[in-house]
């Protein structure tokens, strides 16, 4: 029964994968038996994440907000390895703010990144595929904000809704051309990044209104990256999941 996630002989790219999340994304694929592209600004991180990898890694540049750079990634990709068969697109950023503090270069950057940059490398992606006439799977990394609201983060939720919307448009029309488009919509994950922030008092006051009173570990996304990934999966697409310990479906 195992073997529907196994993923091996399928190459995956993970966008973002210098750290966080992305860097966890690229060790569970290629556990799982995938060959891993990892990308992202931060060749130094990728690097040593490399390191950490027993099977095949490709290390290559990417910034989501440049067209020139996404189009040399590609070019590069399909050198090295052809089209690839998953997409793990996790780049992202946020810039919290209170809406009336909100200024165009803040809006524009998160914007730029988490909703420009994903389309286009997700269409970059597909075009490949299209012209190769091979199946793929998308998987976009979206977040529960882009579902419901919460303060200061409406660059970020608006964003990550219209990933949202993007993720569903996909699956409609792609469906045809054999690639699944679905996306993942974590909950507080603990990371390297905002663990400093969850163990203050604010942090842990965020911790209570989770149904399952704990944040997310990195971990908890396994499952169902492996799902989505995978022909475990062969007859999902357009499909949005949270992963969340509960926090959608809190009391109004
Ligand atoms: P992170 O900051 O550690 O990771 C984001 C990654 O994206 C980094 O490697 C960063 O370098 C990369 N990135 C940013 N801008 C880029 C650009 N222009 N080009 C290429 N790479 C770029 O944060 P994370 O928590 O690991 O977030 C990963 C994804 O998961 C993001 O899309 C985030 O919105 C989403 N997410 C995270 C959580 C959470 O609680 N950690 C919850 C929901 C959604």
């Amino acid at each position: 029964m195992n073997d529907i996630f196994d993923l091996k002989g399928k190459t995956a790219i993970i966008t973002g994968a210098s750290s966080g999340l992305g860097r966890h994304f690229a060790k569970t694929l290629s556990a799982a038996g995938a060959n891993v592209v990892i990308c992202a600004r931060r060749i130094q991180n990728l690097e040593e994440l490399k390191k950490e990898i027993d099977g095949e890694v490709l290390v290559l540049p990417l910034d989501v907000t440049s067209e020139e750079s996404v189009l040399d990634f590609y070019s590069e990709v399909k050198k090295t390895v052809g089209s690839a068969d998953i997409l793990i697109n996790n780049a992202g950023t946020s810039d919290p703010k209170r809406f009336k503090d909100l200024d165009e270069q803040s809006w524009n950057y998160v914007l730029e990144t988490n909703l420009n940059g994903a389309y286009r490398v997700a269409k970059n992606f597909t075009d490949s595929l299209i012209e190769d006439k091979k199946p793929g799977s998308i998987i976009n990394i979206a977040s529960i904000l882009g579902l419901r609201v919460g303060l200061n983060l409406a660059s970020y939720a608006t964003a990550k809704a219209g990933l949202v919307q993007l993720t569903k448009s996909m699956a409609l029309e792609l469906a045809r051309s054999n690639i699944r488009v679905n996306a993942i919509a974590p909950g507080y994950i603990l990371t390297e990044i905002n663990d400093d922030f969850f163990a203050t008092e604010e942090g842990q006051s965020y911790i209570k209104n989770i149904p399952m009173k704990r944040l997310g570990l990195e971990s908890d996304l396994d499952g169902v990256l492996l799902l989505l990934s995978s022909d475990a999966s062969a007859f999902m697409t357009g499909s949005i999941i949270p992963v969340d310990g509960g926090h959608l479906i809190n009391p109004l």
